[in-house]
């Protein structure tokens, strides 16, 4: 079975399927995983979210003026 991020999950499967990707490791951990989505070796959260991409989602950036 094909091995994807949270985010690719949510992209690629669907809601319930990116469900599955949490689990991984203890809360406060990531691991390292091949997601097939992003084609790369990605660090992924306690909730299956890649990490990296997670820091740099719509909306968490300060626009400072
Ligand atoms: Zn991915």
């Amino acid at each position: 079975m094909a091995e994807f991020c949270r985010q690719c999950a949510l992209k690629y499967l669907g809601e319930i399927e990116a469900e599955h990707t949490a689990g991984g490791c203890k809360p406060g951990e990531t691991f390292w995983e091949l997601c097939e989505g992003c084609g790369d070796l990605v660090e992924i959260d306690h909730e299956g979210w890649r990490v990296d991409a997670r820091l740099s989602k719509p909306g968490t950036h300060i626009n400072r003026s």
